[in-house]
């Protein structure tokens, strides 16, 4: 297979012309920061939050959900530190206007005040907070601000003595959430990378304090093997350790997972170890006991430690289709068809995992494919396509990152057969039709991407 250089341009080029992802306002030219996911998109988001929900939930015994709502008492932003803390050092060019968030761009440009784009002079720097501020009820002054939330973790706060409460949880256990999560951010590049608007799915998980350190660690090694399991590539992942000047407030030990984008090494989840800073602070501001009472332990009362996995839901979308982009050289005649585009989702990702397609729309051909895909829609995604040579159609299919093509074609009246084009391989097999459904579920469940 010829090597080709995946970049940012073509994944996101794909991503618009095949309907996964749209920049949100296009009409108006464009809402930065904000994007809006199209059919194959919300597909392939609404597969890896599943998965991920499975993942956590389903397989996890000690592990329950929780949608908790966006818009929250603003007393709790005040308890959880993010009005005081949740800046970005921020600096303007005087000349350009661009603005910068000052610890991403070299420190010689701050103390010198230089601009790095154009060499204007830079402002100094100064706190921005990332919260998204607004107002609740009629009158818009100060009395009502309210807050987009900026992490979902704060609603598993607040609510994890009433889940103790109605379902019975004993330490240790977690709580799961996937969820919209808005940040102000100052530079918003890199399409769905870094947005404005996003969707995290984070777990909280509560222990017994001096019980942390190792549950930070095995929930290092847990997500490791979750991003094994989904099959991404696992050179492009590493650990990253915050140091002491990259800790997070509430932080007592954090680790990103990061992988390696078509722009460089980027976080992708952060594992932290937030100590009882959370609980501890909501139960100084709301003045209500955010104790645990260890029943089989004498009643013994301490407030938990959280351990805490946070994953951009978005992020990791961008994650799986830049992992996927792959071009491949097929033919050598020297035109444009030679490369096929071909996204190599995991079938249990892909947005459609089978597409039925007739050779031809006559002699009843069409009429067997539709009831073919009538068929596999009970078990299956499936699109129908028609229209076309069926070496473009299967490229299209391609594209899309279809996992399996059938096509039904005279031979299928005939001995009720069909063809079985498998996405990666470009591999054709003959499978009956009453065993497709059963062949396909096995392909799915054995799936290695090669
Ligand atoms: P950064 O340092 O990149 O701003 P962070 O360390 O503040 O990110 P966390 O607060 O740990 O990020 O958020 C957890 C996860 O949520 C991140 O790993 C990322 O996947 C996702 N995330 C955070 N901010 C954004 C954003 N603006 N857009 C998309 N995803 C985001």
């Amino acid at each position: 297979m010829a090597e080709q250089t995946i970049t940012m341009e073509k994944v996101t080029s794909l991503a618009k012309r095949r309907g996964f992802v749209f920049q949100s306002s296009e009409i108006y030219g464009g809402q930065n920061g904000a994007w809006d996911y199209g059919p194959l998109g919300i597909e392939l988001k609404n597969r890896i939050a599943g998965t991920w929900w499975k993942e956590m939930t389903q397989l996890h015994d000690d592990i329950v959900g929780l949608d908790a709502a966006i818009l929250m008492h603003p007393r709790t932003w005040e308890a959880s530190g993010h009005v005081e803390n949740f800046t970005d050092p921020l600096v303007d060019c005087k000349k350009c206007k661009t603005r910068f968030r000052a610890d991403q761009i070299p420190e010689e440009n701050i103390t010198a005040k230089k601009c790095p784009e154009c060499g204007g002079e830079l402002t100094d720097t100064r706190k921005f907070n990332l919260m998204f501020k607004t107002n609740i009820g009629a009158a818009e002054d100060t009395a009502n601000i309210i807050y987009l939330r900026p992490e979902t973790a704060q609603g598993i706060y607040v609510n994890y003595k009433n889940i103790i409460q109605s379902n019975r949880m004993k330490i240790p256990f977690g709580i799961a959430q996937i969820g919209k999560a808005f940040r102000n951010e100052i530079v918003t590049k890199n399409f769905i990378f870094r947005t404005c608007e996003f969707e995290q799915m984070e777990m909280q998980f509560f222990v017994k304090p001096g019980t942390d350190e190792e549950w930070f660690n095995e929930w290092r090694k847990r997500r490791w093997a979750y991003y094994e399991k989904l099959g991404v590539k696992m050179d492009h992942l590493r650990w990253h350790q915050h140091g002491p000047g990259e800790l997070a407030h509430y932080a007592k030990e954090a680790w990103d997972i990061e992988y390696l984008f078509p722009m460089g090494w980027r976080e992708l989840e952060g594992v932290h170890n937030r100590s009882d800073y959370d609980l501890g602070r909501h139960a100084q501001f709301s003045g209500k006991d955010m104790q645990y009472i260890d029943q089989d332990n004498n009643n013994e009362r301490y407030t938990p430690f959280i351990v805490e996995t946070s994953a951009g839901l978005t992020r990791n979308v961008l994650m799986i289709l830049c992992d996927a982009y792959d071009e491949e050289k097929v033919a050598d005649k020297g035109n444009e068809d030679d490369w096929r585009t071909v996204l190599r989702f995991h079938p249990s990702l892909a947005p459609i995992t089978v597409a039925v397609l007739p050779l031809m729309k006559k002699d009843g051909l069409a009429e067997l494919a539709q009831d073919i895909r009538q068929e596999l829609k009970q078990d299956f995604a499936t699109d129908y396509d028609q229209g076309g040579a069926i070496g473009r159609r299967y490229r299209r299919q391609d594209e899309a990152g279809t996992p399996f093509c059938v096509t039904v074609d005279y031979q299928s009246k005939e001995d009720s057969t069909v063809t079985l084009r498998f996405r990666d391989s470009m591999e054709q097999i003959r499978v009956p039709i009453a065993e497709l459904t059963a062949r396909l579920r096995q392909e799915i469940k054995t799936y290695k991407r090669g």
